[in-house]
């Protein structure tokens, strides 16, 4: 019996594999290693349990947003082990994690200048959002100075469209890209994500940094998903309800049956992560078969129309995510993407890790 809350398995087998064919394409395209975005707790899955299979899979270098993320996971991994911060930080802030900062401003770089540190030298070649824009980078060109006793490990940038294969932008990026890292001194690069690994060899790098396919989202939209499914999101039903025909179901009566129906209540809703905006759009499936979510989701509880589904009685689990229902197509029905689906999960299900094999 279900302890009444929902189950969450995250399969990190599927993680390593995933990892391992993004590994193998990027070298495949001509490029050189290939690291790990684990930020935001491993895209919600679980950095304590995500970092050590990646490493165990053979991957060297992490990227995180925030210092206190690198922190948290610094006592997983070998101080050989890159953990890249790309948000930055101000130097003493890792006190002894040996954290790499990302420098985003000619003011990191002036922090960080003659510490003798590793870094990485973010630029802005088309987002608009962090690094050093188009005349910061052409300043430091011409005086170089303020690189000096700074070990500079990777020159990167990231891609603003590349999920839309053929947007002309990834190619202006790619140039801008190598003009710029022409001009600088010479370091490795870094540079696509996991759509930038679906682009072609102008993408490659020394360091690609791929996140959500290692995940399990599409990370070339429009095709078939290359990558393994990695979750699978079930939530117990805690009541069937018979209803007659002209009951309304759930906040704001927005669904009325129209015949006399079976109402599951499910123990899962948006501060799970099971977005609000899926409120009638979505469905939850069970033996295989699928299920209309009817009404509002609230916050807690969920209600699925199974007036075809006589075998469904409290304690049923209803899977919410799995295969044929993935992430990425709940997010579409949502309005949203497949990364808000997993940074949303929330922290009230059990979870249960599949070990790599
Ligand atoms: C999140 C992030 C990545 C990983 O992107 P995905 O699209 O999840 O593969 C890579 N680089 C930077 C700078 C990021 O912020």
């Amino acid at each position: 019996m279900p302890d009444g809350s929902g189950l969450l398995t995250v399969d990190l087998g599927a993680i390593a594999e995933n990892w391992k064919s993004l590994r193998d394409r990027h070298t495949g395209m001509g490029g050189g290693e290939t690291g790990a975005a684990v930020k935001a707790d491993a895209y919600g899955l679980g950095a304590a349990r995500v970092v050590p299979a990646l490493a165990a899979a053979g991957c060297r270098h992490f990227f995180v947003a925030h210092l206190a993320e690198g922190m948290a996971i610094r006592p997983l991994l070998g101080q050989g082990q890159m953990i890249a911060v790309l948000n930055g930080f101000r130097p003493g802030e890792d006190e002894d994690a040996a954290l790499t900062p990302v420098l985003n401003t000619p003011g990191d770089i002036g922090a960080w200048s003659g510490t003798g540190r590793d870094a990485l030298l973010h630029i802005d070649t088309g987002m608009a959002r962090l690094g050093l824009t188009p005349a910061e980078t052409e300043a430091l060109a011409g005086d170089p100075s303020p690189l000096r006793g700074l070990n500079l490990r990777y020159l990167m940038t990231h891609l603003a469209a590349a999920d839309a294969p053929g947007h002309p932008l990834s190619a202006e990026q790619a140039a801008r890209f190598a003009a710029a890292r022409a001009r600088l001194p010479a370091a490795p690069s870094s540079f696509a994500n996991s759509s930038g690994l679906f682009l072609g060899p102008d993408f490659a790098s020394d360091l690609a940094r791929p996140g959500c396919a290692i995940y399990g989202l599409n990370p070339a939209p429009g095709a078939p998903n290359p990558m393994r499914p990695v979750i699978r999101l079930a939530a117990p039903v805690l009541q069937v309800r018979e209803i007659p025909a002209g009951t309304p179901v759930g906040y704001g009566a927005t669904w009325v049956a129209e015949r006399p129906s079976r109402i599951a209540t499910v123990a899962a809703g948006y501060a799970d992560g099971y977005l609000r905006a899926l409120s009638g759009r979505a469905t939850g499936r069970h033996n295989g078969q699928d299920l209309p979510l009817v009404g509002r989701v609230s916050m807690d509880l969920t209600t699925f129309d199974v007036t075809d589904h006589p075998g469904i009685a409290p304690g049923a689990m209803i899977e919410l995510i799995g295969p044929g229902l993935s992430a990425d197509g709940l997010a579409a029905r949502a309005g949203t993407i497949g990364y808000e689906v997993l940074t949303s999960l929330g922290a009230r299900y059990r979870r249960d890790y599949k070990q790599a094999a």
